[in-house]
């Protein structure tokens, strides 16, 4: 069983209520290869919320309480962030997944780049870090 971002499912659980919709992706979902999670929305934050981003780091500066994740309002979600970061990983290890294909660029699932300030840098979500550090194989689709 793969681990998918549930957006790329086509799952309507971006921070604006639309998804990333990745055919492939679906079709895994739909022939029970793989498992839509979206660690925001398990971590108990609301669809629509503010957008949000690292500040100071990536995912793994988070995970050593280096840095924060701030909502363009300037609100700290950095507990759930990682609230929903360690569901995700309950679900792993239940399921024994040992991979996981994430949605690009996200706070939480970015695999490669994260927004800060504005722009695109390299980096990982706190989920993708966390997910890593477990020894699962991640990937973007
Ligand atoms: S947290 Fe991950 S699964 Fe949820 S909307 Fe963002 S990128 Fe998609």
């Amino acid at each position: 069983m793969i681990i998918v971002s549930a957006c790329l499912a086509g799952f309507n659980c971006r921070y604006d209520c639309t998804n990333a919709y990745d055919k492939l992706i679906a079709e895994m979902v739909i022939n029970k290869k793989a498992f839509p999670v979206c660690p925001e929305q398990m971590g108990g934050l609301p669809t629509p919320r503010p957008s949000a981003e690292i500040k100071n780091g990536d995912g793994n500066d988070v995970l050593e309480e280096k840095a924060r994740i701030i909502t363009i309002y300037g609100d700290d979600i950095t507990a759930k962030m990682i609230k929903g970061s360690e569901e995700v990983l309950k679900l792993v290890r239940m399921l024994g997944a040992k991979e996981a294909v994430l949605k690009e660029k996200s706070p939480s699932c970015g695999v490669t780049m994260v927004y800060r300030n504005g722009g695109i840098v390299s980096g990982m979500g706190v989920c993708a870090a966390m997910l890593k550090r477990e020894g699962v194989e991640i990937s973007p689709p």
